[in-house]
């Protein structure tokens, strides 16, 4: 136990000394805190009336929110180590001799995002051919036609975005879905509510829309006017998108149409050309997501003036390659996304951008890398294995469930056990040498990087899915379900200290690292997932009877958690969360059940005053430290199907009678919820 408390040490020294305000270094190897972390603790509160506080009150007051950052938390601690560590890496690759093609590729790639000289003094340069060619349109029809080519070179949100992605009735299936799109703000909701924080971010946004037509070289009231219009193109946009809870129905977001119905529903665009443009010439049918936006879409090309749909696009173009242009037009893009909108009072520093940007870009080549230095056969074996348990332990819940008739049984264990696991990292790396990477010509990069991603999603198109495709990459820190591909996917950064923690022993990692696989494997059962069966197919599979069965456990949940205040008078909408709340609440349930049984016999000893199974629960709760900024929490509510940290851990933990033993806590006591919810 001494050389765990010295680690300890070890860990708080690192946290004061970026405290004191050193510059951050590249590192080379992510610095180490435990999965169960005691000076995070706050002793002072009592576990049963907010464990959460209890857990976590020490690493709150440890661990403020750096200038940069628009909330701080266990996780995206993590991920910043994780940035360091990676920067390290860059560092070497951007001037090593004799470097591998991917080192080549991440280095330079890396090289040209920090040259910052060279990027402010090409100014607006990089965009002007793209501005000139706008500019020279004199017609709706022209607007209309130049989507199918911003669409296929720029990244920016124009009107709607088209993709390729699994038919969600047969999953086997690639095919074209139309999404809806356009916005510059978060989500439709900021262009619809009239209270007064609402109206005034909605002046900030026109304050920021007419600051980057000005930098692109309008005058004062040429841009006021362009912005005025912009917006009045987006809140019709907005009001014909569907609303986050709707988009969560799977039914309502699919809707399959020939081309020819596409083209009844906006002829403005010619769809035949617009697809062979994509490269998908061949495109008969797909999937249209919001029909009813593309006639909102249809009505604005054909009634705003010319000039408005000009400006709209033009500030779009702007907007999405703010980031890649030089000083004015960052700063102006910082302060308003970052500052304004989410209270984050400095920028961050370059490299730090730079790591993010190569890792969006080259995320399985820069992951190579991460790989190969943190993610050794042995954790990748333990974390498999764990995985397994908690499958296990899934399948014996499900089928001890009293509201479950048999029928739908049978069908829940056959989806289970056709989850595929994803641990760490994929089998096959993504080949990135038809990409050119210049070490000194940073909008090129990017944009050959965006053209690498654009291809290689419309070459799905006709072939069978790749089931070792990931979502996310390597370095990151977080997890997923994909319910099309029935898949669970956890990076190799989620899987390291403090998180899955090798130094420790099950209790904490069963806790932490357990109830996160817990939680993904749980949302193939949640209000989303539970629609798509063992192939990944939308179809019900369930008898009415159980579906309604689980459709009252799903609001007992919702109901308690609707009762949390996120900041101010904002409580959690709980019609939005209640898929992550209801993952939280049984992947925690699965991992201490898969921990008694991988501990079952072990005479497992009380360690710092914590018995084995008050462990589980700090290691726990631990996972969730956080600190947000009030701006940004309101932004979270607004777009984050999660609910903040202390509801995710006080919500769960009032729920489970495992925990109210271990900690002696008595109904009546905040901790302990009534009626108690369990779904799973
Ligand atoms: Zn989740």
């Amino acid at each position: 136990m001494t050389w765990l408390r010295a680690v300890v040490a070890a860990g708080v020294f690192g946290v004061g000394s970026l405290a004191l305000g050193q510059a951050p270094q590249p590192l080379s190897a992510i610095p180490y805190s435990p999965s169960l972390d005691l000076t995070s603790l706050d002793r002072t509160v009592d576990p049963c009336v907010d464990f959460y506080k209890f857990s976590c009150g020490g690493w709150q007051k440890n661990n403020p929110i750096p200038a940069d950052q628009a909330g701080w938390s266990v996780y995206a601690k993590l991920g910043m180590e994780n940035q360091q560590f990676l920067w390290g890496i860059l560092q070497q690759d951007a001037t090593a001799k004799n470097r591998t093609p991917v080192q080549q590729k991440v280095g330079d790639y890396f090289a040209a995002c920090m040259n910052t000289a060279a990027i402010d003094a090409e100014g607006i340069k990089p965009l002007q051919p793209a501005l000139e060619r706008l500019d020279s349109i004199t017609t709706r029809e022209r607007v209309a036609g130049a989507l199918a080519l911003l669409h296929h070179r720029l990244a920016g949100s124009f009107f709607f975005a088209a993709r390729v992605g699994q038919d969600a009735v047969d999953s086997s299936l690639e095919i074209v879905e139309l999404g809806a799109g356009g916005l510059g703000l978060p989500d439709r909701d900021y262009y619809l509510k009239t209270d007064p924080k609402s109206v005034k971010l909605r002046e900030q946004y026109v304050a920021y829309i007419v600051k980057l037509l000005g930098l692109a070289g309008e005058t004062p009231e040429q841009a006021k006017a362009d912005a005025d219009s912009i917006l009045k193109i987006e809140i019709a946009l907005a009001k014909s998108s569907l609303t986050r809870v709707e988009r969560r129905d799977p039914h309502k977001t699919y809707h399959i149409m020939t081309v020819a119905e596409l083209s009844g529903l906006t002829p403005e665009i010619d769809w035949q050309r617009y697809f062979a443009v994509q490269g998908a010439p061949g495109v008969a049918k797909l999937n249209v997501s919001q029909p009813e936006f593309m006639k909102a879409v249809q009505t604005e090309l054909t009634t705003e003036p010319v000039d408005a749909l000009k400006a709209y696009v033009k500030f779009h173009v702007l907007t999405s390659a703010a980031t890649y242009l030089s000083a004015p037009f960052r700063e102006a893009n910082f302060d308003f996304y970052s500052k304004t909108l989410r209270g984050v009072p400095a920028m961050p520093p370059r490299w730090k951008t730079c790591t993010q940007a190569v890792d969006r870009s080259l995320g399985e080549a820069l992951g190579q890398e991460f790989v190969a230095r943190t993610f050794s056969p042995e954790m990748k074996a333990k974390t498999q294995l764990m995985t397994e348990q908690i499958e296990a332990a899934m399948a014996q819940e499900i089928q001890g469930l009293d509201w479950m008739s048999p029928e739908t049984k049978v069908e829940a264990l056959r989806k289970l056990h056709a989850i595929r696991n994803k641990i760490g990292y994929p089998d096959k790396w993504r080949d990135y040498s038809s990409l050119e990477v210049k070490p000194d010509d940073y909008l090129f990069d990017a944009e050959q990087a965006y053209l690498f991603e654009q291809k290689r999603n419309w070459d799905k198109l006709g072939k069978p899915v790749d089931l070792n495709e990931w979502g996310m990459t390597p370095p990151t820190v977080n997890a997923y379900f994909n319910p099309q591909m029935n898949d669970i996917n956890f990076p190799a950064g989620v899987l390291q200290p403090p998180l899955y923690d090798p130094r420790e022993d099950d209790a904490p990692n069963y806790g932490n690292t357990g109830a996160t696989i817990g939680h993904e494997l749980t949302h193939a059962f949640d209000d989303e997932g539970r629609q798509f069966d063992a192939k990944g197919n939308l179809r019900d599979w369930w008898t009415l009877a159980d579906a309604k069965g689980f459709e009252d456990r799903i609001n007992c949940v919702r109901d308690q958690y609707a009762g949390y205040v996120i900041v101010d008078d904002i409580h959690i909408n709980s019609k939005l969360t209640s898929g992550e709340d209801v993952a939280d609440l049984g992947g925690t349930l699965l991992a201490y059940i898969a921990w008694k049984k991988q501990t079952a016999g072990q005479d497992l000893k009380t360690v710092d005053g914590f018995t084995p199974d008050q462990r589980f629960f700090v290691g726990m709760a631990q996972w969730a430290c956080e600190n947000d900024r009030p701006e940004n929490q309101r932004v979270q509510a607004a777009t984050d199907p999660h609910s903040p940290g202390f509801a995710r851990i006080n919500g769960v933990v009032s729920n489970m009678p495992q925990f109210a033993r271990a900690f002696g806590c008595k109904t009546g006591q905040p901790m302990v919820h009534v009626p108690a919810c369990k779904v799973w």
